[in-house]
């Protein structure tokens, strides 16, 4: 049987507000917490996040720093930056996981399967000739946080070595585009 492939369907949390009813990621303000929080790297007016649930090693999203959910309605600057920022990361899994391909795409409205509707995200996902899901693999909650934690060290360094990088104070790699 051939397995349909929808990643989309693996958000990157189980619950869509944060504890006082804001939108979670916007309440991923640069501090101290990066780390803590799967913020790998930052430009200006967007950043990349690890997915929890990651569909494969490295899956992670870049999200714009506006809050919309409607893609018509984004401004063109930051809509450019969240591209940008799209192609570094692709080129730090590239060098940090070397996979065969990836997916990328958006979920669009609810009807297109997103649990976070009302903020702009982009899944990359990084896939091998012949892999599968990797969660079943992986099993259980434990190894998935060093399997996460792990990922981020890897990827943060890719990050690093790329032009207009530096390390920053919250943890995250700050990158000048
Ligand atoms: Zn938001």
């Amino acid at each position: 049987m051939d397995q349909v492939f929808a990643p989309w369907r693996i958000e990157w949390v189980e619950r869509e507000k944060t504890e006082n009813g804001g939108c979670v990621f916007c309440s991923f303000d640069e501090d101290d917490t990066d780390r803590e929080n799967r913020v790998v790297a930052r430009s200006e007016n967007a950043y990349v996040l690890l997915n929890n649930y990651p569909y494969s090693p490295g899956h992670l999203m870049v999200i714009p720093g506006e809050h919309t959910g409607s893609l018509p309605d984004v401004s063109e600057a930051v809509l450019l930056e969240q591209a940008l920022l799209q192609q570094r990361s692709v080129r730090a899994l590239n060098r940090a996981f070397d996979p065969d391909g990836f997916n990328t795409g958006r979920n669009l409205g609810t009807g297109a399967g997103g649990s976070i509707g009302d903020h702009l995200h982009t899944h990359v996902v990084p896939r091998w000739e012949g892999d599968t899901n990797f969660m079943p693999v992986i099993g259980e909650t434990k190894v998935i946080v060093e399997a996460l934690s792990e990922t981020y060290d890897r990827l943060h360094a890719a990050f690093l070595t790329q032009d207009g990088a530096r390390q920053s104070d919250s943890g995250a790699v700050t990158l000048t585009l």
